[in-house]
C-alpha cells in the first residue's frame, strides 16, 4: 500500500515567497490524482516535497504510512519525470533506462529483465540501442517514463511530462500514461496546467491557486459543482460565462438582470438561497453547452431568452462556439456543428435556467 499524505504542509522559498500554505492532500494507494492550477500556484513544488528534493517548511509529509520528512529523496522509493525527460545524451536508450538500477548495483540479468519489460510496455523495445538524440519527442518521454518503471517505485510523480509535446502526440501520450497507471496499478500524482488533461486523467482532481488546494474531488463532480468561482472558470473548455448583475424581484417571480441588456427568470427551486441576494449584487456562471441558438430550441420560455450580437463564431468540426455581446457583457455558446448564425447580427439566445450557477460577488465563493 503506498498513499501519500501531506498534512498541513507550507513552503516558504529564500526570499520570503510563499509557494504552498497549510496544504492537507490525501493520495490514496493506486490512486491516480492531478493537480492543476495555473502557472505559478505551487504545484511542483508540491511534487517536489513530496519527492524529497525540496524541503517543508512547515507540516509533516507521509509516505506508505511512513512519515519521511527525514528521509533522503534516495530512500524514499519515488520516482519522478520532468517535464525536460531529463535523459543522459551520451548513453542508449538501454544505458538510460538501466542507470538507475546499475547504480543500484542490481545484478545484470534482473537489469535486462526489467529494461526490456518496461520497453516492451512503452512500445519502445526497437530503440534500446539509440540514443536521445535520434528519437522523437513522444520516444524521449517514453524512455524517461521506462526509467522510472524499472525502479518499480511506490509511487510515480509526473511534473508536466507532456508540455513540450506537440498536441498529437500530446493526447497520444495522455492516454498511454492513463492505460500505464491501469496496468501498473500504482499510485499516481501528476502536475498539470492543462485542465483538459487533469479531467481526463485524474481519478481525482485537486485544483490549486496562490499555493492553496481549492478543492479536491473527482473531475465531474468539480465540472458540476464547483466550489467557488476560479474553480469554476479554470475547469471547463471553453470557460464558464461570468456575468454580473442582480436578483430582482417581479410579481412574485425572481429574476436575475445584468441591468442592461441580459434579463433571466430564476427557477423556483433556486430561492430558498438567492432571496437574502434581493437586490445585491451577484455573479451569474453559465457554461456554454447550457446555452442555445433559439432556432434550435421547439420550446423556449420566453423569459430565458437573451438577444445578443454574434461577433464571430468558430467552427470546431464536432461543434461550434458561437462569441457573443449583450448589452455590456460578452459569452460563449457552444451550438451544434451546423448551426451557422450571421456575423454581425443581433440573434436570440436560449439560457438553459436549471443549469446556471450562482457566485457571491465579494467571496466568489458558489451559492448553487
Ligand atoms: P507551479 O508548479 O504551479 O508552476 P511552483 O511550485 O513551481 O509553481 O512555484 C510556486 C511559487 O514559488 C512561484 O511563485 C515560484 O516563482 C516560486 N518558486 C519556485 N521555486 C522556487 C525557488 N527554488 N526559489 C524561490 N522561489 C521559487
Amino acid at each position: 500500500m503506498a498513499e501519500v499524505s501531506l498534512r498541513n504542509v507550507s513552503k516558504v522559498y529564500k526570499g520570503g515567497i510563499k509557494a504552498v500554505s497549510k496544504v492537507n492532500l490525501g493520495v490514496e494507494s493506486k490512486e491516480f490524482v492531478v493537480l492543476v492550477g495555473p502557472s505559478g500556484c505551487g504545484k511542483s513544488t508540491i511534487l517536489r516535497i513530496i519527492a524529497g528534493l525540496e524541503e517543508a517548511s512547515e507540516g509533516d509529509v507521509y509516505i506508505a504510512g511512513q512519515r519521511v520528512n527525514d528521509v533522503p529523496a534516495k530512500d524514499r522509493n519515488v520516482a519522478m519525470v520532468f517535464q525536460s525527460y531529463a535523459l543522459y545524451p551520451h548513453m542508449t536508450v538501454f544505458e538510460n533506462m538501466s542507470f538507475g538500477l546499475r547504480l543500484r548495483r542490481y545484478p545484470k540479468s534482473e537489469i535486462v529483465r526489467r529494461v526490456n519489460e518496461a520497453a516492451e510496455i512503452l512500445g519502445i523495445k526497437h530503440l534500446l540501442g539509440r540514443r536521445p538524440l535520434e528519437l522523437s519527442g513522444g520516444e524521449r518521454q517514453r524512455v524517461a517514463v521506462g526509467r522510472t518503471i524499472v525502479r518499480k517505485p511506490l509511487v510515480f510523480l509526473f511534473d508536466e511530462p507532456l508540455s513540450n509535446l506537440d498536441a498529437k502526440m500530446r493526447v497520444q501520450m495522455r492516454t498511454e500514461i492513463h492505460k500505464l497507471h491501469i496496468r501498473l496499478q500504482t499510485t499516481m500524482v501528476y502536475v498539470t496546467h492543462d485542465q483538459v488533461e487533469a479531467m481526463t486523467m485524474g481519478d481525482r482532481i485537486a485544483v490549486m491557486k496562490d499555493g492553496i488546494i481549492h478543492q479536491i474531488d473527482e473531475p465531474m463532480n468539480i465540472y458540476d459543482r464547483p466550489k467557488n468561482k476560479f474553480v469554476a472558470g479554470f475547469i471547463g473548455s471553453p470557460p464558464m460565462n461570468f456575468i454580473d448583475g442582480r436578483i430582482i424581484k417581479k410579481d412574485t417571480k425572481l429574476y436575475f438582470d445584468d441591468g442592461a441588456r441580459i434579463k433571466v427568470k430564476i427557477v423556483e427551486d433556486m430561492y430558498p438561497k438567492l432571496l437574502p441576494y434581493l437586490n445585491k449584487e451577484i455573479t451569474l456562471g453559465i457554461r456554454a453547452e447550457d446555452i442555445y441558438d433559439r432556432l434550435f430550441v421547439s420550446v423556449a420560455p420566453p423569459e430565458n431568452i437573451v438577444r445578443a450580437h454574434c461577433d464571430v463564431y468558430e467552427p470546431m468540426g464536432s461543434e461550434v462556439h458561437l462569441f457573443l455581446s449583450s448589452g455590456k457583457h460578452t459569452f460563449i455558446a457552444r451550438v451544434g456543428a451546423y448551426d451557422r448564425p450571421q456575423i454581425n447580427q443581433d440573434m436570440d439566445l436560449v439560457f438553459d435556467m436549471s443549469k446556471v450557477h450562482f457566485f457571491d460577488k465579494d467571496t466568489e465563493e458558489t451559492l448553487i
